[in-house]
């Protein structure tokens, strides 16, 4: 907005307040309070000093942007400066962020808690004591990364290279740290994806060789979301914003959650299922769909590899679209709306009214899953696969009001370096048993360590804490604690957790104001980067400064992780010896080491399209432009990608196959936007795949190896699952017909609206607002035991129980109970979050492990008063400690869902009390194991994974060939 526009919007605002009788006050800068500080006037904002109140104090900001890192969504920030203290007053949107535009919810300003936390680390810490004694010394950060440099160094020598593990939760970035990996050479990349999203992510995978939806919703006339996306979803707050315009406009919301989540309360249709019939009702809305001929034809007919399928499954007939037709009403006709009550509980007449109202969306219908149902059920996959079935049919694919590939609505940009992937295979990450597992087995790592499949020399965890994070949390903390298994463990993180306790170093790591990091995700249909910073860097330099490194402006010796693994490399390979420093080196200034202006300012120069022009006309340079704006629409609006023709230019010595696909001998062009998708495998002459012939035209299709959408996945089927090839229903593993006398599901998946995991137990307003976690219960399941809001129940799983309050509620279906996750946090004596952390007691004999609660949370004397007035002392109950490993057969998820029994609480039972047998998870371990098909028996070609799907830091294709030895797991 320019400075006329805005004294516009002033006046406008102006004569809308005095319209209403109201006096207008613009404040000290002379803008409508509603009004975001517009650009020009970032410099210099005044504002009232609220704590001067009812004196009018006027204080002078800069405002300089960077990017929440309390959730995935990376929300634009405004850090407000102080100009008098040099220091950040307080968080507020940045206007200019595409993908938030100007909005955050509540864990965005609460990023000032966790900058000003009293229990921060501040400082390079080692251990002194034994792992998980509590006994730590500050150490330099020369004498951390000089043992790290050396670990890691002779690892890579001595031809070991996979002894070296990053396992990060929160990655925040696109792809810096797996770069570093791969200039190390190392396969060492493990990630928390599968206790998360994989389950979805197969299911958008196999259909479109993209693992992430990206719904417009802002344009949808219905949306139908399996999950609470209004509160806790991806992406949560850009999301959010656009749902709720599209419903002002008069879109419908239709939302499948067991538990009347605060995205429910808003739903024209509020369905709660049975856990893991979802897919069920899924295929009898497409199943209705189909009988009455309401789908897209022509976008079936265009886009479906249907003549795969009936080449597979019907090869008697003629491949014609008729013929399909006829064998798709066949395949769903059993799944019928009186199949699909019976198995969810909903009423048929409100299963066909949703089926109506999807039916009427035609192409703008927007859909999302995550987490939830997905990450919930054994096969809950394919949750992800229906629900993208009813896109698929409707046409609803690329077309606004529709649902996106992810792939199209992100940007990755092309980095100053990009190192070879690793020549060699992780089989702690990537086992024999799971080839078409969507992202590592990381949740199985203390197991497949138990039962010798390999050791870790040097282990980071950053920004993760799977003691706690993962299930069967005392099987980590027996790892973590064998140092057999663990050689060295470091834990890169902003606060104190659970897995910290049982490292060797604790490495302070920065908040979203104290770090760099480039990021770009789906929020809705158009393209943009988002860049995090260190403010007071970015201050700084504004004010003529020059800062070198970031420990200079942080509290402490909080470091940026990108100056930190830049030196890590550089001291691991120190003379250049084993081409690994070459990575990290300048190329303005060879010889001497990467800054991060150098690397920021060639991605903003060279890969990001229009930004260069948009900062000049600014009369700024890329990289001032980012440091100023924090963020770059790069497309508002990105159309129908499949829909491109290919250009002549990509077409030479053209082949075709039996279906249609398109492969070239010309090479492919070079594109700034390295967004990770499936890599569909050339022809045996070795031509790319390029496009997929279309009614005679060569069209650009999608990254699967038919180049359509796959309704019918080969790879499922040569890969020892056809029965799972199409879309249908796989009953969960707590299923009422899988579930014993006495046992109920548990659902532990859902998140609360102002928590995030482990990452904000550090910011005091959330923890005022959210810090316990109730065991969800109906009246009719609660009656029978006696059981009032507030009493104590016992919760057993299948490896120990846990003690907890109960809360009855209307607000979830009969027959199931619910704990959010996000509770329960605990610390041994020494350290911790004292606002959200239980001090607790860990005993052990043998395989038997407890946890008692010694005292929750109580006020404490701090540099910040507001710690002498917390109130509360519940902080919960950490359920995921009792829960065993449930590794889905094909995508890897972990299946959250728990069958448990519930009963009134014992004399003897305590608040917060946990137990849990680790011999008999690994027995649970081992069971599901059981369940797989390996690649060892069931690989089509002697590779351990189809090389097509995606996977993070891929190896190069001839380690994907199974070793002799391995046949005989
Ligand atoms: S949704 Fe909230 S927590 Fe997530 S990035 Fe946005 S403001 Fe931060």
């Amino acid at each position: 907005m320019n400075l006329t526009d805005l004294g516009k919007r002033i006046s406008g605002a102006r004569r809308e307040t005095e319209a209403r009788g109201e006096t207008f006050y613009p404040g000290p800068s002379r803008i409508h309070l509603a009004a975001f500080p517009p650009k020009e006037r970032w410099d210099d904002w005044v504002e009232l000093d609220s704590r001067s109140w009812p004196r009018r104090v006027e204080r002078r900001y800069a405002l300089v942007p960077t990017t929440c890192f309390n959730c995935e969504s990376a929300c634009g920030l405004l850090a407000y400066i102080d100009h008098e203290s040099g220091q950040v007053r307080k968080f507020e949107g940045n206007p200019e962020h595409p993908g938030s535009r100007g909005r955050n919810c509540a864990k965005g300003p609460a990023t000032i808690n966790q900058v000003t936390d009293p229990d921060r680390i501040l400082y390079p810490l080692k251990r002194v004591g034994g792992r998980g004694e509590g006994k730590w010394a500050q150490v330099s950060w020369d004498e951390a990364l000089d043992d790290l440099a050396t670990r890691i160094r002779t690892a890579i020598v001595e031809k070991r290279p996979n002894d070296v593990m990053y396992h990060v939760g929160r990655p925040g970035e696109d792809g810096f740290t797996e770069r570093i990996l791969a200039a190390w050479g190392v396969d060492g990349n493990n990630s928390h994806t599968n206790i998360c999203s994989s389950g979805a992510r197969a299911g958008y995978q196999f259909w479109m060789g993209i693992d992430r939806p990206s719904p417009d919703h802002q344009h949808a006339r219905v949306m139908l979301l399996i999950s609470a996306h209004l509160e806790a979803g991806h992406y949560f707050n850009p999301h959010a914003q656009r749902i709720i315009d599209a419903k002002s406009a008069g879109a419908k919301l239709i939302v499948l959650d067991t538990r009347l989540s605060n995205t429910a309360t808003h739903a024209d249709h509020w369905l709660a299922p049975y856990p893991g019939s979802e897919a069920a009702i899924m295929l009898a809305i497409a199943n209705h769909v189909i009988q009455h001929g309401l789908y897209n034809r022509e976008f079936v007919r265009r886009w479906w590899n249907w003549r795969e399928y009936l080449a597979a499954a019907h090869p008697e007939v003629d491949r014609t679209f008729e013929n399909f037709e006829r064998a798709l009403k066949q395949l769903y006709r059993d799944y019928t709306f009186e199949y699909a009550a019976a198995e969810s509980g909903i009423a048929v007449d409100v299963l066909e009214e949703v089926a109506r109202t999807v039916a009427a969306a035609g192409t703008r219908l927007a859909t999302h899953n995550w987490r939830s149902a997905g990450s919930g059920n054994k096969g809950g996959w394919q949750v992800a696969r229906t629900l993208f079935l009813l896109n698929a049919l409707m046409g609803a694919v690329a077309t606004e009001g529709g649902t996106y590939p992810n792939a199209w609505n992100k940007f990755v940009p092309k980095p100053i370096y990009l190192p070879p992937h690793p020549p060699m295979w992780n089989d702690l990450t990537w086992p024999v048993e799971y080839p078409l597992s969507m992202n590592e087995m990381s949740f199985l790592l203390p197991h497949l360590l138990k039962a010798g499949r390999g050791k870790i020399d040097v282990y980071f965890t950053r920004v993760y804490n799977p003691l706690w994070t993962n299930p069967d949390g005392f099987s980590w903390l027996e790892a973590l604690t064998d140092q057999s298994k663990i050689g060295l463990h470091a834990a890169l993180t902003p606060t104190w957790n659970e897995t910290a306790y049982f490292a060797d170093y604790v490495l302070p790591m920065g908040l979203a104001s104290e770090r760099h990091d480039l990021h770009s995700y789906e929020t809705h249909g158009g393209q943009w980067i988002g860049f995090r910073q260190p403010v007071l860097r970015a201050y700084r330099e504004r004010q003529g400064q020059k800062v070198d490194d970031t420990r200079e402006v942080n509290p402490g010796e909080i470091w940026e992780e990108n100056e930190f693994w830049i030196e890590l490399t550089w001291r691991i390979d120190p003379d250049g010896s084993l081409g690994i420093r070459r990575h990290v080196e300048s190329k303005q200034d060879p010889g001497s080491k990467l800054g991060l202006d150098e690397y920021y300012g060639f991605i903003f120069d060279q890969s990001v399209p229009g930004l260069p022009e948009q900062a000049a006309a600014e009369a700024l340079t890329p990289l001032e432009f980012m440091r100023r704006r924090g963020a770059f629409e790069i497309s508002k609006r990105v159309g129908a990608l499949h829909e491109e023709i290919v250009p002549e230019a990509e077409l030479h010595d053209v082949r075709e196959d039996r279906f249609g696909r398109v492969y070239t001998a010309a090479p492919k062009p070079a594109s700034p936007n390295i967004v990770p998708m499936a890599e569909p495998e050339p022809d045996p002459e070795g031509r790319r795949p390029v496009g997929v012939k279309i009614d005679g035209v060569i069209r650009r299709g999608f990254p699967t190896p038919s180049g359509k959408l796959e309704f019918y996945s080969r790879t499922l089927a040569e890969w020892g699952w056809p029965e799972f090839a199409i879309p249908t229903y796989i009953k969960s593993h707590v299923h009422p017909e899988n579930l014993k006398d006495g046992e109920l599901p548990l659902i532990s998946t859902f998140r609360l609206p102002v928590q995030i995991h482990t990452r904000s137990s550090n910011a005091k307003w959330l923890d005022e607002i959210a810090h316990t976690n109730p065991l969800w219960l109906h009246p009719q399941d609660a009656r029978p035991l006696g059981l009032r809001t507030g009493d104590l129940v016992r919760v057993e799983t299948e490896i120990g129980h846990f003690v907890v309050k109960a809360w009855v509620t209307e607000g979830i279906r009969p027959g199931v109970v619910a704990c959010s996750h996000h509770m329960g946090r605990w610390k041994l004596e020494s350290h911790g979050q004292r606002q959200r952390m239980a001090t607790v007691g860990l005993d052990h004999t043998g395989s038997r492990w407890a946890l008692d609660r010694k005292h929750g949370a109580r006020p404490y004397a701090s540099s910040d008063p507001d710690t002498q007035r917390i109130w509360w002392t519940d902080v919960g109950v950490h359920q995921n400690l009792t829960f065993p490993v449930h590794p889905d057969p094909i995508s890897g998820m972990h299946c959250w869902h728990q069958a448990v029994r519930i009963s009134k609480a014992e004399a003897t039972d305590r608040y917060g009390e946990i137990v849990v047998d680790t011999d008999k998870a690994h027995r649970v371990f081992r069971n599901w194991l059981e369940t797989t098909r390996p690649a060892s028996r069931h690989s089509p070609d002697g590779t351990r994974r189809p090389h097509w799907l995606m996977r993070p830091l891929k190896p190069s294709k001839d380690v994907y060939r199974l070793p002799t030895s391995s046949t005989s797991r």
